[in-house]
Order: structure tokens, then C-alpha cells, then sequence
């Protein structure tokens, strides 16, 4: 088949063509930065000059930006790295990805308590019950900016702003890989100590990543050894990929609001699209209030979403299902912690969007359409 359409771009990202030009150069310009002689100066320059471009593209004036492997890399740093005492708190929510929340559960073995923040039907972090989860031992907090699974966009000001009013020591985690270049990021503005990023679900290769840290904390390194990045992360810097993230994330900062009317337009047709079908009564949409434009999460009461997302492969269309191991016992547990039904967690579809490709909404709409309908006859038997 000729056609492929991708649509699963919060899982990652088709890279920019003007990625290829710094590709090239690389294969004259590959010294490594620590070195003393002209050539690594260089080197070290275009890593800083990357650095600071990362810095000022999340707003930190008062911190300094490290470079990673991936966002995975940051996310443990922050769990492996803030010192805890024993009997302190952890507070994360329900929604993080794996990087997160299983980073801080680990910390249980070391007899910190891990709580879970409650979301509330949008998916975003129920502030109420926020709120009441507050005692003197919370030490750290982590909440995702834009949930992988349903685009719900957390109000990380407001969360962040009542952590600090109750207890100005406690530290402010956001991972914010499915946030930067895609809405606006500003970390200074959310008040946050530490912020994830992710080069490769912004169009920029894989294997770099990065870290805000804000000048007040105290990280011990994940990695220790040459004392690269601060001391913060130790090995040969990965002076390609960082110059690579920096330029792309420029790119598409500069270009966000068209980006995103674009990937609007694309997500809105195809809602009412799939609104104005025979499906009408089966799918369910989880639309928050304030929802990232790049993910539609859906749900077609009673077909398994890995049966709909097999049947749109060979359509040409590649999306994700929302619960990763439907088939198995396990669920999705941000769809869970939203009050999701079994058989709309087993039914959900991920569908994301990309600003820098040209979809056929039509003939992925009717595809849709055509699966459900078809698979929907079966289970009515
Ligand atoms: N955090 C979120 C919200 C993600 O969506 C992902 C990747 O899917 C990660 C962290 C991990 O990012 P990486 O693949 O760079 O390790």
C-alpha cells in the first residue's frame, strides 16, 4: 500500500529536513567540547550557545538548562537527585509517564511516601483534592504539563503556586515533554523548579533531551564521572544532538501559533467529521477544557482500541491505542483515574497530530468510520 499516514506524533516525531544540513556538518565539526585545543573551544562554544538558546525558549532567567539522553534520563534525575529524608512526601499525579511515576515509587524503598494526585473527568489534577493532600512531610511534587494519553493541559501555575505559598521549600517538578513547542512554555512564569524536555516529539532527532533546574536546587548527578554538564551529567556531550534540539525547538517556538491553528484545524475537521457519521453514538471524546491541539483520545464503546488501530494499519493509517496492553490485564491508569469505564479504557485510541505534515482528513475520517461501523456489526452478533 502507497498511503501511510502518520498519526501517532506524542509517540514521536518525523524530523525536520533542516535537521539533515547540521548532520552534515557534524562529519567535519565532531571534536568533543571538553577538549583544550581550538576545535574543541569551538565545540564548547556551540554547545553553550545551544544551551542558552534551550534556556531562553523555556523563559528561565535564574537557572541553567542540561542537556540528556531523553526525557526518561531527566525525569529519573530529578527522583534519583533531590535529596528526601526519610518520612517525607512525594506527591506525583495519577497521570505521569512511567519515567515519572515509577521513578518515584521506587523512593518508597527507601522509606519516602509516594502519593498519587486524583484527576478529576478532564484528566487534568483535581485541585480540590490537591489541595487537601498537603502536610508539612510533602518534599517534592511532580505533575505532568500535557498528559501523553489525552492532551488535558494541568494549570501548572496554579498547582505550583499553592505548593509554594504552603511551604516555600517544597520542589516543583513538570514533565513537560509533550508541552514544549506545542503550547506556551514559560518556567519562570509557572513557577517551577525543574522542567523535562524531549527532543524527538519536536521534530528534532532522538538520543537528546534536557533538564531546567533552577539555581536554588540541589541535584546530586545520576550520573557521575567527567563532570560534564555542571557535574549534574556526567559523559561526552552529545554536541550533534543538542545543536540539533536547540535549532528545531527555535523553529518551531517561533512558528507555535501557526503550528497549532494548523494542527487544530486538522483535529477540529476531523471531529466533526466523525461527529456527522453513522458512529455518532459510539465514540466518545475526551475533550478537556484545556486540551493540547496535537492529541485526540477517543473511544468506541465496545471495539478494543488495538483491534480499531490493526484495522487503520492496513488502511494505511498508524495511530496508538490508548491503553498499551489492552489484550492483557493491563489498563491505562490516567483513563482509570478519570472515571473511565472498562470498555471505554479497552476501546481508546490515540490519535496525534504533527504542525509539519499535510493530512487527508477525509480519507482518515472515513476510515474510522468504515472500521467501526464494520467492527461494530461484529460485536452486536
Ligand atoms: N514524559 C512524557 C509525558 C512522554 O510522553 C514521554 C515519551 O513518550 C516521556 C516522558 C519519555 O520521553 P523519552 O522518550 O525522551 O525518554
Amino acid at each position: 500500500m502507497d498511503k501511510l499516514i502518520y498519526l501517532d506524533n506524542a509517540a514521536t516525531t518525523k524530523i525536520l529536513d533542516s535537521n539533515r544540513e547540521i548532520l552534515n556538518q557534524s562529519f567535519n565539526d565532531f571534536y568533543n567540547p571538553s577538549s583544550a585545543y581550538k576545535q574543541g573551544i569551538f565545540a564548547k562554544k556551540q554547545l553553550d550557545e545551544s544551551r542558552v538558546k534551550m534556556s531562553k525558549l523555556l523563559g528561565g532567567e535564574n537557572g541553567k538548562f542540561i542537556f540528556t539522553s531523553r526525557a526518561t534520563e531527566s525525569n529519573n534525575t530529578v527522583f534519583a537527585g533531590i535529596k528526601l529524608r526519610q518520612g517525607q512526601k512525594v506527591l506525583i499525579s495519577k497521570a505521569e509517564h512511567p519515567s515519572v511515576y515509577l521513578a518515584a515509587h521506587r523512593l518508597e524503598e527507601s522509606g519516602i511516601t509516594v502519593e498519587d494526585l486524583p484527576l478529576n473527568s478532564q484528566g487534568q489534577v483535581d485541585f480540590e483534592k490537591y489541595k487537601k493532600m498537603f502536610d508539612k512531610n510533602v518534599a517534592l511534587i511532580s505533575v505532568m504539563h500535557v498528559s501523553n494519553e489525552t492532551g488535558a493541559i494541568n494549570n501548572i501555575k496554579q498547582l505550583c503556586e499553592f505548593a509554594k505559598l504552603y511551604n516555600p521549600k517544597i520542589i516543583f517538578h513538570c514533565d513537560g515533554v509533550q508541552a514544549f513547542g506545542k503550547i506556551d512554555v514559560n518556567v519562570d512564569e509557572l513557577g517551577v523548579d525543574l522542567y523535562s524536555v524531549s527532543a524527538h516529539k519536536v521534530y528534532a532527532p532522538r538520543g537528546i533531551a534536557g533538564l531546567w533546574i533552577k539555581n536554588s536546587v540541589q541535584l546530586k548527578p545520576l550520573l557521575v564521572g567527567g563532570g560534564q554538564e555542571f557535574g549534574l551529567r556526567s559523559s561526552t556531550e552529545n554536541l550533534l544532538g543538542a545543536i540539533c534540539f536547540a535549532k528545531t525547538a527555535e523553529c518551531v517556538v517561533r512558528n507555535l501559533e501557526t503550528n497549532n491553528a494548523k494542527v487544530e484545524k486538522n483535529r477540529r475537521n476531523l471531529l466533526d467529521l466523525l461527529q456527522k457519521s453513522d458512529v455518532k453514538d459510539y465514540f466518545l471524546v475526551n475533550s478537556c477544557e484545556s486540551q493540547s491541539p496535537y492529541i485526540l483520545s477517543l473511544s468506541f464503546d465496545g471495539i478494543k482500541g488495538e483491534v480499531l488501530a490493526n484495522a487503520l494499519e492496513l488502511d494505511g493509517i498508524l495511530i496508538s491505542t490508548g491503553s498499551a496492553c489492552s489484550s492483557k490485564k493491563a489498563g491505562n491508569r490516567t483513563l482509570e483515574a478519570m472515571g473511565k469505564k472498562t470498555s471505554e479504557v479497552v476501546g481508546s485510541v490515540r490519535i496525534s497530530f504533527s504542525a509539519y505534515d499535510d493530512y487527508d482528513v477525509k480519507y482518515v475520517a472515513d476510515a474510522i468510520i468504515k472500521n467501526v461501523l464494520r467492527l461494530m456489526k461484529n460485536v452486536k452478533k
